[in-house]
């Protein structure tokens, strides 16, 4: 059927984009290469209107709606997925039908959610699970890829305990999506520590508090690190002091030298680089917090 074979074609090769990318994909240079489909391109998504189907297929249910990265992705969770909204209009103008249409046909679908502006986060397959005219909204819920790695198909996952702890996941995975996005504009992409400048190898660091819980996305509570100086950060190998000072573990200081080791250690007592705006640079009572644990877990 050509409907779900433009779906697999463009789920396909939105894979092989998130593998190149990493993460988040940007629409310039990634997702405007739009997908290949029996001789033609096709576009991913619409930026403007958030609802999506492409002028190739012939079935009536939208291809991929959007979350724009100002919207909070977390305030619009419930246990069964996500409330997305109508567009303005009636229900029956043509891409709420689409959006509608996704839900009586039950068809898998890209949901994108924005992370800063210019990229995004695909989250696929998802499904239209539920619709309420009169509320204007519907329930979007994410689905699973099933069988052979190399020739996947999407599937609703029927299951309510496996639906719910999926729909647990994909929160947290977008709430961070969309953390990270905040947090790497604020330090120019760029690791506090080491100044490495490369957004595929750099993680939105959080100093405490857990993200889901908190919902605490504010800038200052993080802090752009590349994968070692996180990964060392979050193992107590290297704390940060309330003024911004790198700390390197005892064991680590003590240890045999070794180039490896000089990416942690070379760093010992010098300053890490923060944001200049006021609102964006770490907290100090935070890192005070965090910054007590190490001292704790590297005496
Ligand atoms: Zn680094």
């Amino acid at each position: 059927m050509r409907d779900e074979d433009v779906r697999a074609s463009c789920f396909a090769q939105l894979s092989i984009l998130c593998a190149e990318f990493g993460e988040d994909v940007p629409y310039l240079g990634g997702l405007d290469r739009k997908f290949a489909f029996r001789g033609q391109r096709i576009p991913y998504l619409n930026r403007q209107k958030g609802i999506y189907r492409a002028a190739a297929q012939r079935g009536p249910a939208a291809l991929s709606i959007q979350t724009s990265y100002k919207s909070p992705y977390g305030d619009t969770v419930t246990d069964e997925g996500v409330v997305y909204a109508y567009r303005a209009g009636s229900p029956e103008q043509s891409d709420n039908r689409a959006l509608r249409a996704a839900f009586e046909l039950q068809v898998p679908l890209v949901h994108f959610v924005g992370t800063r502006p210019g990229w995004y986060r695909p989250n696929f397959p998802c499904y239209v699970t539920a619709d309420d005219a009169s509320g204007r909204v519907v329930m979007v819920t994410p689905g699973r890829m099933v069988g052979p790695l190399d020739d996947p198909e999407p599937a609703r996952v029927k299951d309510p305990i496996e639906r719910r702890y999926l729909v647990r996941e994909t929160r947290v995975r977008m709430h961070q999506a969309q953390f990270r996005g905040r947090i790497l504009p604020a330090y120019l992409d760029r690791c506090a520590i080491c100044q490495l400048k490369e957004a595929r190898l750099l993680d939105a660091a959080h100093i405490v508090g857990d993200l889901e819980r908190t919902g605490e996305a504010v800038v200052s509570n993080g802090m752009s690190l590349c994968s070692i100086h996180h990964r060392a950060f979050d193992q107590y190998l290297l704390g940060i002091s309330p003024d911004y000072k790198v700390e390197i573990s005892r064991r680590l200081l003590d240890d045999e030298d070794g180039p490896m080791l000089d990416l942690l250690k070379g760093h010992q007592g010098r300053e890490i680089q923060v944001p200049e705006r006021k609102a964006w640079k770490p907290d100090r009572e935070r890192l005070a917090v965090r910054f007590e644990r190490f001292l704790e877990r590297a005496a």
